[in-house]
């Protein structure tokens, strides 16, 4: 792969993870285990305080869901920075094929070549 490529899919992945991190930041706590959810004080000012849990867990849901989505792109992000590092970059995890350098334009973090999915 040309290197001038690489060096503009590895900006395009340390940009996308420092974004990452800051989004999850926002919702989540870094710990050693990985992001844990913080809890939003939603407080009590509601008259009827069991809509008001329903709406608390409903709005944790999401939250978790978001958290979900934005830490799985993190680690496809920190797994092809890994593998820009250790040389197997743009080899597709399933059948070691070689990504075509347009896919991984449009996402430099992809796993699989187009064959393989995603
Ligand atoms: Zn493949």
């Amino acid at each position: 792969m040309n290197k001038e490529l690489v060096e503009t899919l590895i900006k395009k992945l340390q940009f996308e993870k420092d974004e990452l991190e800051h989004e999850l930041g926002q919702i989540s706590t870094k710990t050693e285990a990985g992001y844990e959810l913080k809890v939003p004080d939603f407080g009590s000012d509601t008259e009827d305080p069991e809509s008001e849990e329903a709406d608390e867990s409903e709005a944790l849901g999401a939250s978790l869901a978001v958290q979900n989505v934005l830490e799985a792109r993190l680690n496809h992000v920190e797994s092809a920075l890994r593998k820009i590092e250790q040389d197997s970059y743009g080899i597709c995890e399933k059948c070691k094929k070689q990504i075509t350098e347009r896919d991984l334009e449009i996402d430099p973090a992809r796993p699989h070549c187009r064959d393989c999915g995603e």
